[in-house]
């Protein structure tokens, strides 16, 4: 590759870097890479690319509706592949979500969700009630106004406290369930933290905004239903929205459609995005209630929703989210989820050596954490060696790949995980 810097890398030390994985083609879960070698992506492009690269029938969507057209605003104008989309998540989401607001990644969807909430109790008339409640361990993006929901001592934007509005948080549950042995924080003592910061601060509270049950890009921590359906009737008492940012967990990576569907709730707002355009474009829905929506309506403009990106419903990008949406369902997506939850359990649980902290296994998740982030140095190339594509996150290497992945590729996947702390 060139080592000119005019391409700038995400999450990366500019100086001395040299990508040397060039990729000409990818297909499937492989990625063809110019010095021909083959990777398995073990990690589905930060978890979107559900159906693997180049699947036929998302590029034919997408080619179909390129011909008709591209992209057409939504301010004051309307066409068909939003509004199917629309139709098709409400049909999908929990009962009671009915409402979409598209944009264009997981972020921004996470900000209309925050602003949709400021502005639901200033619509109301309630006043102070501008601030959020988050969970430790959160990450819900890149942009300002989320990433003050992350984690604020541990998390990757911790270098801008003194920009970022300040907001309130507590543990989530700790170390159960899911192949995880050790409970370092129980969901009644988790939920007896929620309960009084609620009694605390509700009046200042807009909403708790959580991932359900599977923390991403915090440190992968896996919580049960339990804490979430309760969260969400505490909420309620204490007239608090809850925000679900199913961005990473939404289709399917959890081993239902949502996992919010798992404590049996209804979200005020819930967010999506990543698979919900299987990779090929950005696209987020931040869906809501009648309840929230209701809020809006008025005789002028004053209570609208003042938000619109440029992108918001794009074509394209709607177009390939139908076609995601039709093949998940036929193809039985949920079932190859549990295939892929069996087969990491099989490979990754009971997994023992002195730098490993833990291993756990959620749906299409598989993490090994070690007590150290340095015990992962040098893991990416030996994992390059054996054909595979990992990216270590802090303490953690994981798992999340493309729902199509087949019995051998996952396997190699986990072994070559398992190898690095024993390579004979
Ligand atoms: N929320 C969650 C839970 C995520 O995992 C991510 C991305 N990793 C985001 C929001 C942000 O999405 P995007 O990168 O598309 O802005």
């Amino acid at each position: 590759m060139r080592d000119s810097q005019t391409l700038w890398f995400p999450y990366a030390q500019m100086r001395g870097l040299e990508i040397q994985n060039e990729v000409v083609r990818a297909e499937g879960v492989r990625l063809y890479l110019r010095d021909g070698r083959t990777l398995v992506d073990a990690i589905a492009s930060w978890w979107c690319v559900i159906h693997g690269y180049g699947h036929p029938e998302l590029n034919a969507a997408l080619r179909a509706q390129a011909d008709d057209f591209a992209h057409i605003m939504l301010g004051g104008l309307t066409h068909a592949p939003a509004q199917n989309l629309a139709d098709r998540l409400v049909a999908l989401a929990p009962q009671g979500l009915a409402h979409v607001f598209f944009a264009d990644s997981g972020s921004v969807g996470m900000e209309v969700a925050m602003k949709m909430a400021v502005q639901y109790w200033k619509n109301l008339g309630v006043q102070g009630k501008h601030a959020f409640l988050s969970l430790r361990h959160g990450y819900h993006g890149d942009t300002t106004g989320v990433m003050s929901l992350g984690d604020p001592d541990d998390g990757m934007h911790r270098l801008f406290s003194g920009y970022l509005p300040k907001q309130h948080f507590v543990p989530p549950p700790e170390g159960m369930g899911h192949g995880r042995g050790e409970i370092r924080r129980s969901v009644d003592e988790a939920l007896s933290a929620l309960a009084t910061a609620l009694r605390q601060h509700a009046h200042e509270i807009a909403a708790f905004a959580c991932e359900p049950l599977l923390q991403g890009a915090g440190g992968f921590n896996f919580y049960p239903p339990a804490y979430l359906a309760e969260a969400r009737r505490l909420c309620d008492e204490h007239g608090v929205l809850l925000i679900c940012d199913e961005v990473a967990t939404g289709f399917g990576r959890t081993g239902t459609l949502f996992a919010c569907e798992q404590a049996k709730i209804t979200p005020d707002i819930m967010v999506l995005g990543k698979g919900l355009s299987a990779g090929y474009l950005g696209l987020s829905a931040t869906l809501a209630t009648d309840r929230v929506f209701q809020a809006f309506l008025g005789d002028g403009q004053d209570k609208a929703f003042m938000h619109g990106p440029t992108f918001m419903g794009n074509a394209l990008a709607c177009a390939v989210a139908l076609a995601s949406i039709r093949i998940f369902e036929r193809d039985g997506y949920l079932k190859k989820v549990q295939r892929i939850e069996e087969i990491l359990r099989e490979e990754l649980l009971g997994l023992r050596a002195e730098a490993i902290a833990e291993t756990r296994v959620f749906g299409a998740c598989g993490v090994i954490e070690v007590h150290e982030p340095k015990a992962w140095q040098g893991i990416q190339a030996f994992a390059g060696e054996r054909g595979v594509w990992l990216r270590p996150f802090d303490k953690v290497v994981y798992t999340m790949p493309a729902y199509v992945i087949d019995e051998d590729d996952l396997r190699r996947v986990c072994q070559t995980m398992r190898a690095w702390f024993d390579p004979g």
